[in-house]
């Protein structure tokens, strides 16, 4: 039996930002990992170009284990059109339930890189000085962002294509309508290659972000984690990938923890279950997926001495999605358009009213007259998770009216949108007629906050060896899309963890 000092038996549970970070920089410090994955490994699922499914054909590779889909815009003129049944299998796109709240995640090798829209944002310096002043900020904006955005390929968008390809026909009609109202539109850096979607739109590639692929993943152009940071830690032949595999339990046992997990074929069998023991544990099982294996550890008392800050400081980032339906002289938005966003409107000032809303696409091959947007806003609230130990489920305090503050700067500026171009909100395509949305959300944020639940470096309060590295870490919202600082705050944890020896 190797001992922990000389060769740590190091696990690592989820394989999106913060996973493939941390796999990186210990294979690249010699270390041997299991990298623990709960849904597929699509790059051996399938060959190239058959992994994943277009968003108006789904099929068993779009859903994890549900038996229709279920996308953010439910409905068209309030017709039940867009849902369809799918099988019940492994598929890329999750959706964790809540009482008044729906988490889409991604499901597999990359985590939500396979599914995500590829947005990489670097937020606001003066907003992380806000939301997150126990870390060193500059030391950020010096070093772990560039990083972060030069090893995941971020770029901006092609102005050729914004400017004049029909597929961006939406965003340049929405832009102009920002300005008719008085709105800054900004450009929107991305990791799709925009070369690749050049290609795709003169017709001499196969087509990805130009056929509706996006959500369920893409098969060509996005450069999700599998093609960048995933790649280059298993080129080095120190991380096993054990995909498939469900970590449904974590217990401290003497100064080393063990991890039960149950892995499934792609249809739900289980084909065993395990128990393995291990010297360090790196938790990047996402938000809600870390926060549930902790608090139902400390529920069940295979973890103590936790700290009662865990499940708290959870936000939706201000996620709040409407659709406004364009009126008179120039609303058309095309009957083709690009899966990848690439403009949005900034309106952001650090104030409670500040909205930041990306122009959405809507790729339904009609003509809609519809402009979508994701809007990112700066809502107070926080929720909180508590394990019900009756249930064994997980539970979420966010509702309706935890969601208003950003329901209420969202819908001031598209009322002003409308009130300087005509049009009017949507209430045909988001669920129970409203609308803008306030109970979904792509970009969970906290539950196991640093310095809060962790120390300064993600180490685990009460649980020394079990590291944070995820999404959990930031509380509640960032102002921006979340991958590029998750990123850039597993590099800071990872640098400093391997500099303190805490994972020797
Ligand atoms: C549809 C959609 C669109 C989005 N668009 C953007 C965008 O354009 N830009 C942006 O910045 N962000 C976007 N996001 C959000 C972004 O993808 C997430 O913020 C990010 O993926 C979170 O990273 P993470 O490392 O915390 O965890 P994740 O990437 O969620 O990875 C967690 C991994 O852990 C696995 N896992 C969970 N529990 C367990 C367990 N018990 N055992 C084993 N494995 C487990 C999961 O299967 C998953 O692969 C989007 C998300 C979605 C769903």
């Amino acid at each position: 039996m190797p001992t922990a000092a000389s060769t740590p038996r190091i696990a690592i549970i989820g394989s999106g930002y913060g996973g493939a970070v941390a796999a990186l920089r210990l294979a690249q410090a010699g270390k041997q990992v299991d990298l623990i994955e709960m849904g597929q490994d699509w790059d051996k699922s399938a060959p190239e170009g058959a992994r994943f499914s277009r968003m108006d054909r789904p099929d068993a590779r779009s859903m994890w284990f549900e038996n229709r889909t279920d996308m953010p815009y439910t409905y068209l003129s309030g017709l039940d059109w867009i849902n369809r049944a799918v099988p019940y299998s492994a598929g890329a796109l999750g959706i964790e339930r809540f009482a008044a709240m729906k988490v889409y995640v991604g499901k597999g090798l990359g985590g939500g890189s396979l599914v995500n829209g590829g947005m990489a944002v670097t937020p606001r310096r003066s907003f992380v000085e806000k939301v997150m002043p126990q870390i060193d900020v500059n030391e950020m904006y010096t070093t772990y962002l560039p990083r972060a955005n030069s090893e995941l390929g971020v770029a901006q968008p092609a102005a050729d294509m914004i400017g004049n390809s029909p597929y961006y026909q939406f965003t340049r009609t929405a832009a102009a309508q920002n300005a008719k109202a008085g709105y800054q539109t900004v450009t929107v850096p991305n990791v799709y290659d925009w070369n690749y979607m050049r290609m795709e739109s003169f017709g001499r590639v196969p087509k990805s972000a130009l056929a509706s692929e996006v959500i369920f993943g893409n098969n060509y152009g996005k450069k999700s984690l599998t093609k960048t940071y995933l790649a280059k830690a298993l080129a080095t032949g120190r991380v096993n990938v054990k995909a498939l595999t469900e970590v449904t339990r974590i217990r401290r046992s003497g100064a080393a923890y063990v991890l039960s997990t149950k892995t499934i074929s792609a249809l739900g069998a289980v084909l065993n279950t395990a128990e393995t023991t291990y010297d360090k544990v790196i938790l990047a099982a996402g938000s809600v997926g870390t926060t549930r294996l902790l608090l139902k550890a400390q529920a069940n008392g295979d973890l103590t001495g936790l700290s009662d800050k865990l499940g708290k400081g959870w936000g939706p980032n201000g996620n709040t999605m409407v659709a406004r339906l364009l009126s008179g002289a120039n609303s058309t938005t095309g009957t083709v358009q690009s899966g990848i966003p690439a403009q949005g409107l900034m309106a952001w000032d650090d104030s409670e009213a500040s909205v930041f809303a990306e122009i959405a696409p809507f790729p339904v091959g009609l003509e809609t007259r519809t402009a979508g947007y994701l809007a990112l806003t700066n809502n107070p609230n926080t929720g909180t998770f508590t394990f019900n130990t009756t249930t064994g489920k997980m539970e979420l305090d966010w509702d309706a009216a935890k969601h208003a503050p950003s329901v209420a700067a969202t819908k001031a500026v598209m009322e002003r949108l409308n009130a300087a171009n005509g049009g009017a909100t949507r209430t045909d395509m988001l669920e129970n007629g409203k609308g803008y949305s306030d109970y979904f959300t792509y970009h969970p944020l906290g539950g196991c906050v640093l310095g809060q639940a962790t120390d300064l470096n993600g180490e685990l309060t009460g649980a020394p060896g079990v590291f944070v590295m995820d999404s959990s870490l930031i509380p509640a919202k960032l102002g921006v899309n979340p991958f590029v600082f998750i990123t850039a705050l597993a590099e800071r944890n990872m640098d400093k963890l391997l500099a303190a020896g805490r994972l020797a």
